[in-house]
């Protein structure tokens, strides 16, 4: 049975309990993150502290703890978890007020901070990686701020659904005739030696693993643009992929049935994906 971390207190997952009141709950008033783990070490914990604290921020909702604690507890997870490989989840919420308001507590109500593990042995040998995606293509319907990370995430799970229904894999989202991002996920093509992908806004999350990504390939010498694209050129493009901090890189072959390139996973993402792991493994703490 795993052990997980609920407000200061490390308990047995049948044992962890948080308020029918708590705002995360019932007003989905809350944010997340999700850290990858490899070899038992985290992936760019530092890149995901840096974001819960803007995500924190935006929202004027208060930091549960010290960076150093929330560290402190990421390793302790993984220590008592045993994971080699796999992912811990934070999530933060407004809290448990006593009853359901719309106006936000005083401050005197504590943030509820959560962290559980999810094992995923052999994470980073992922068969996908050598078969690809197919995704399908779907209207933005989410909220503006889609920077903040909350956990707010009906939308995108209807989305993969969506997809399943499809016999795809994810979905791409599409505002105005252009694509923002996946559903748990950023959005890329290759055209040459040239990565495009979203530049930044109030319209994506702006993804750890995509900040390291687009490092990794301008230090290689790749072009990058940062730019917004259409699914007909996505179709069109030598290579699709897409990165998050469970999946790293991953191609995508098929876009609305149509195949990409050559319909197999291309060289670059293979690539990226190379360097993402050597990389990021090197750097893990
Ligand atoms: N966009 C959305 C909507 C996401 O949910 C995620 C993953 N949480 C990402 C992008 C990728 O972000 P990251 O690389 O930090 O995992």
């Amino acid at each position: 049975m795993r052990t997980v971390y609920v407000n200061g207190e490390y308990m047995p997952e049948t044992e962890a309990k948080v308020s029918i009141f708590d705002r995360g709950f019932l007003m989905a008033d809350g944010v997340y993150e999700v850290t990858s783990v490899l070899g038992g070490k985290l992936i760019d914990f530092a890149g995901h502290t840096a974001r819960l604290h803007r995500s924190l921020n935006e929202l004027d909702m208060a930091e549960p703890c010290t960076d150093d604690e929330l560290l402190a507890i990421h390793r302790e997870l993984v220590e008592r978890n045993n994971i080699v490989d796999g992912m811990i989840y934070l999530q933060v919420t407004r809290g448990n007020p006593g009853d359901r308001d719309f106006a936000f507590p005083s401050a005197d109500t504590k943030p509820t901070l959560v962290l559980f593990t999810q094992s995923k042995p052999g994470m980073a040998e992922s068969p996908m990686a050598k078969i690809g995606m197919k995704v399908i293509s779907i209207d933005d319907i989410r909220w503006g701020r889609r920077d903040i990370k909350t956990v707010q995430l009906l939308y995108p799970s209807m989305g993969k659904m969506m997809a399943k229904k499809a016999g795809c894999d994810d979905a791409w989202l599409v505002e105005e005739g252009k694509v923002t991002e996946g559903t748990s996920n950023n959005a890329y093509i290759v055209k040459g030696n040239r990565i495009i992908t979203r530049e930044l806004s109030n319209d994506i999350l702006h993804g750890i693993t995509r900040a390291a990504v687009l490092r990794f390939a301008r230090e290689a010498q790749m072009e990058v643009e940062e730019r917004a694209f259409t699914i007909a050129e996505a179709q069109g493009a030598d290579e699709a992929f897409i990165t998050s901090a469970s999946t790293f890189v991953m191609p995508v072959v098929e876009i609305d049935g149509k195949a990409v390139g050559t319909g197999k996973p291309g060289s670059v993402a293979a690539r990226l994906r190379e360097i993402y792991l050597e990389e990021s493994l090197k750097a893990a703490i």
